[in-house]
């Protein structure tokens, strides 16, 4: 009775139902396991989300020097000893004699990180047993796939560290997974957005969204800048829009955050074998019920639908399924509706691959959008192209375009066979820093 007590109260403290790894454990908590002892020197090996005897040395080694019982099995108080450091923050209690200059020394942090975490703060009069949050090191990872759990994890943690942000949900999933999007400014001025992982398999186009959010709010922190770009000017004229993962349920299914053989991916497989020539779950791009969320917009969608169907694609599965009708689904019709509800100027969608920018929906061309979409082209290095006519049709760019006559560009990021392998994320990210700040200027 007192050991389940105890792991109850532990359970709410760490606010998240977390999943209990041993060896045999596989999938994005492993992969996220395995970076963060990587980062505290505890594990050597690849992570590669699989827990083998590696990974159940280098827990057991952790839990020993964290004071737990050494089991190798990760359960509610590991993950609760973990937490810090896969947060990038900890609660800390101000003890005598302490000042933010010491803590900040103590955790390696800068005082305008603490200050900014805690809004409110009077640097020059810490109380003994004040709780304030103390974050240091980085929350978005480069290593671990981009699951609706661990965007989750990293867009609270995001928000908890730079309380300036502001993070809603515009809907939920099919799976009732949160439809997060973060705002990042409070201006009016300018309104963009930037939607990602529509498609299952593009799930790293998450965590471009993510790292970019960290990126802009540690510059904005530091009173940087991105290029040329002020970011604490940029904050009080512009909000920036992220949807870093318009496709939950899919993305879960991908990266095996669904596990093999439970009742979700079984029904998945049951859609897939309609397709027996796609690679399965790899090949997945559509929502859950196998609807292709980036073909479900009212523009031109009958004609997507007469392309699609003539191509095959005549019943749910993994991609290039239309729907019965537009907006059937809930992640097509919230990010429809979060857009009605708003002003957007400009608005990109990132996807794999090809390094290439689309930046047209038929003959429709919006004030300045070539010149805008060249801009784009030289900072990134991608090449600006017309969409090809048989997937030119239905996409959230393309209704955007069609309705406001405004600049919508799809990004077709990196170069492979999707879904792209994270070692290309931090060349992804680096090709488009510059455009995800420049275009809530341009
Ligand atoms: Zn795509």
């Amino acid at each position: 009775m007192r050991s389940t007590l105890f792991l109850v109260v532990s359970y709410t403290v760490l606010g998240d139902c977390m999943e209990v790894l041993r060896i045999g454990s596989s999938g994005p908590m492993v992969y996220l396991l395995q970076s963060v002892l990587k980062t505290l020197g505890f594990y050597q090996g690849a992570v590669d989300g699989l827990f083998g005897s590696g990974t159940y040395n280098a827990v057991k080694f952790f839990q020993s020097r964290f004071g737990l019982i050494a089991d190798g099995i990760v359960g509610a108080n590991t993950w609760n000893a973990l937490m810090p450091y896969i947060n990038g923050y900890t609660n800390y209690t101000v003890k005598r004699g302490d000042s933010i200059y010491k803590i900040a020394q103590k955790y390696s942090t800068t005082m305008n990180r603490i200050i900014a975490a805690n809004p409110g703060i009077n640097a020059n009069l810490l109380n003994i047993g004040q709780k304030i949050i103390v974050p240091f090191g980085r929350i978005v990872r480069s290593d671990v796939p981009f699951s609706s759990d661990i965007v989750r994890m990293n867009l609270n943690a995001l928000t908890k560290v730079y309380p300036f942000l502001t993070l809603g949900s515009m809907g939920e999933s099919v799976r009732g997974k949160d439809l997060f999007y973060m705002r990042l400014g409070t201006g009016t001025q300018r309104e963009v957005f930037y939607s990602a992982a529509i498609h299952a398999n593009e799930w790293i186009t998450a965590g471009v969204m993510l790292k970019f959010i960290e990126n802009y709010s540690l510059a904005y922190v530091e009173y940087r800048r991105i290029g040329t770009i002020d970011i604490r000017n940029l904050f009080q004229t512009a909000s920036i829009y992220i949807e870093p993962l318009c496709n939950p349920d899919g993305v879960d299914l991908v990266t095996g955050a669904i596990k093999l053989g439970s009742e979700t991916y079984l029904s998945a497989q049951a859609l897939a074998n309609n397709y027996p020539n796609l690679p399965f779950p790899n090949g997945w791009k559509a929502n859950i019920r196998g609807v292709d969320l980036n073909l479900q917009f009212p523009a031109g969608w009958e004609q997507a639908r007469e392309i699609k169907f003539g191509q095959g694609y005549t019943k749910p599965g993994p991609r290039d399924y239309v729907g019965a009708r537009p907006l059937n689904q809930p992640e097509s019709l919230a990010m429809y509706e979060f857009t009605l509800a708003h002003d957007f100027r400009l608005i990109l969608a990132y996807h794999t691959q090809g390094r290439v920018i689309y930046w047209q929906y038929q003959d429709y061309v919006p004030e300045n959008s070539r010149e805008i979409g060249e801009l784009f082209a030289r900072m990134t290095g991608y090449r600006l192209e017309t969409t090809p006519f048989a997937s030119g049709f239905a996409g959230y760019k393309d209704w955007f375009i069609q309705n406001y006559n405004r600049q919508g560009y799809t990004f077709e990021v990196g170069l492979g066979v999707n879904p792209l392998p994270l070692s290309q994320f931090n060349q992804i990210y680096r090709e488009n820093e510059g455009v995800l700040v420049t275009a809530a200027t341009v």
